[in-house]
């Protein structure tokens, strides 16, 4: 499930493969992806332009157009991107693939369909209309900006982080490692929280997901490749926590599925 930190990763294939590339041949395989967006309008769009710049906000990646406007990908549930140097090889459900005139494509791969790929006009426009908050490692969210943010919100922290309105890019996987680094029951109302909690909330938030881009998240490895004591790969059925070796505890808030140790976050 894509969060800002395997998005941020898609954006650096992006940003290595195909920035500054014309684009000879757009292909839609499948135009539900596009939703209201006419197939013919994007593809002819498109065609013979060069991207030029890459932005991320949140879980949405964006990238400029050379002729003006903007390419918006979302990944939903099961997104991702990728980089081939042959067009025979596209992977397995790509929905939007775009040919660079000097060889290599770039395939946008959804299994679930759930994401959006689309055109805007202005990327800043795009944001304001998607109600996104601040992105959660934008330099200029700091912890003022984030206690504002948060102020007596009476929800549980877990909705508070994945409420992508209030801060963008976090979900359920990354919400559970958040809090369970920074020692926090993820059912505790965020504004029962004591000003230490709050504080170790913000600065846990950001090391875990620049902990996550820097170990590549979004490649096949990436479990692997996390430091010990992450509770990334034990959240599983049957998984234990990494610092006491405790049975994790597993729950619903929400709707969704919460992972926690009830020794270290008393839950
Ligand atoms: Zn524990």
């Amino acid at each position: 499930m894509p969060e800002l930190p395997d998005v941020e990763g898609f954006k650096r294939v992006l940003a290595k493969n195909a920035l500054g590339k014309t684009i000879n041949q757009v292909v839609v395989n499948d135009a539900r992806i596009l939703g209201k967006f006419p197939a013919r309008t994007f593809v002819s769009r498109l065609n013979g332009v060069k991207l030029v710049e890459t932005r991320r906000h949140g879980k949405h990646l964006m990238a400029s157009i050379d002729r003006g406007g903007w390419l918006t990908l979302h990944f939903g549930m099961t997104g991702a991107l990728q980089f081939g140097r042959k067009r025979e090889d596209e992977p397995p459900f790509t929905r939007v693939r775009l040919d660079f005139a000097n060889d290599g494509c770039l395939a946008y791969t959804n299994k679930r369909m759930i994401g959006r790929v689309g055109l805007v006009e202005d990327a800043a426009d795009f944001i304001a209309d998607e109600k996104l908050g601040p992105d959660a490692l934008d330099r200029r969210f700091d912890f003022d900006a984030f206690k504002t943010a948060v102020l007596g919100i009476e929800r549980d922290v877990k909705s508070v982080l994945m409420d992508q309105e209030i801060v963008a890019g976090i979900g359920n996987i990354y919400s559970d490692e958040i809090l369970f680094q920074a020692r926090i029951n993820p059912a505790e109302r965020m504004n029962k929280l004591a000003p230490g909690q709050l504080k170790r909330l913000f600065l846990e938030m950001r090391k875990v997901l620049k902990i996550a881009i820097a170990r590549g998240a979004g490649s096949e490895q990436f479990v692997e490749c996390l430091p010990k004591g992450s509770l990334l790969p034990e959240r599983n059925k049957g998984g234990h926590c990494p610092r006491c070796r405790a049975p994790l505890k597993v729950f619903k808030l929400g709707g969704r599925t919460a992972y926690c140790c009830p020794r270290c976050q008393d839950c």
